[in-house]
């Protein structure tokens, strides 16, 4: 419905960021990240944009609206905006599997 906030269900569903979102989205740089889940438990429950992903921790760009709470808790700071192609604005298809499974933190 025109003017409706989507909800995080939705943006699951539509794959799609809010539009009202100025902020890019984040990335994270797997060759830096130490695997400590600071960020995942730090990102408010209504984006729940980061996860677990094997042995990684991705952040699904789509539902990351760029609020920068995950940012200060990194000790390794390896958390980036993505910008100018730093990494790709689409999640790969088997990481929509993780919002949608028991392993959704939020
Ligand atoms: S910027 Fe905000 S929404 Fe995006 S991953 Fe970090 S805490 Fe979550
Ligand atoms: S806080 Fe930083 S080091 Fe820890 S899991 Fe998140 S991105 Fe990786």
């Amino acid at each position: 419905m025109a003017g409706e906030t989507i909800t995080r269900d939705g943006r699951i569903e539509l794959r799609q960021r809010n539009e009202k979102w100025q902020n890019p989205p984040l990335f994270i740089d797997m060759l830096d990240c130490i695997n400590c889940d600071a960020c995942l438990r730090h990102c408010p429950p209504h984006f729940g944009a980061i996860f677990n992903h094997g042995a990684d921790v991705v952040i699904i760009p789509e539902l990351c609206s760029g609020c920068d709470k995950c940012l200060p808790v990194c000790p390794v700071d390896c958390i980036h905006p993505i910008t100018d192609g730093a990494a790709d604005e689409h999640a790969p298809n088997d990481w929509w599997a993780l919002p949608l499974s028991d392993h959704d933190p939020y």
